[in-house]
């Protein structure tokens, strides 16, 4: 599925610039469910903002993505964590996403790709944010990345 997502960003005006390792991960919210597989990538895009919103649901709702129980198992669920340095606070739409840096599943594989990038408004690098962060979630490597 993330192969797949990957692939249909690509055709959809979202370019990979870079893409993190496949790692498994423990459920935060929901224990004894199976663990995730996640992953980060940098990608170049001429979308607004909004418009890269609306370009990942369609890409979720293509690949059959369902919301049956909050946290529960899903096909595929997209985040925007980071929108160059923007900041963003609308209904719709919150970048950098707000729960990052509580997600060490999101900070282990964006460290790998982007370690010294700046969180906009905490002004701490992705390294920081994954020292400090207060989660202590498993996160394994599963794949490593062809290239990083
Ligand atoms: P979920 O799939 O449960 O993560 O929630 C998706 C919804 O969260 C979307 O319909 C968006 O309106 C909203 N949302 C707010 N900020 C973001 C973000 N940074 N990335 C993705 N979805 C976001």
């Amino acid at each position: 599925m993330l192969e797949r997502a990957i692939a249909a960003m690509n055709s959809t005006g979202i370019h990979l610039a870079r893409q993190s390792s496949l790692y498994v991960t423990e459920p935060l919210d929901a224990p004894g469910q199976a663990w995730f597989l996640n992953a980060v990538v940098e990608a170049e895009t001429s979308l607004l903002p909004v418009q890269l919103l609306h370009a990942v649901l369609q890409i979720e709702r293509q690949l059959g993505r369902r919301r049956i129980t909050p946290h529960g198992p899903r096909t595929i669920d997209l985040d925007i964590l980071f929108y160059g340095s923007s900041v963003i606070r609308s209904r719709e739409l919150e970048v950098p996403h707000p729960r990052l840096t509580e997600r060490r599943f999101v900070l282990v594989p964006l460290a790998q790709i982007a370690p010294e990038f700046r969180h906009p408004t905490l002004c701490l690098t992705v390294t920081q944010l994954l020292a400090a962060t207060v989660d202590r979630s498993e996160v394994r490597l599963w794949h490593a990345a062809a290239q990083t």
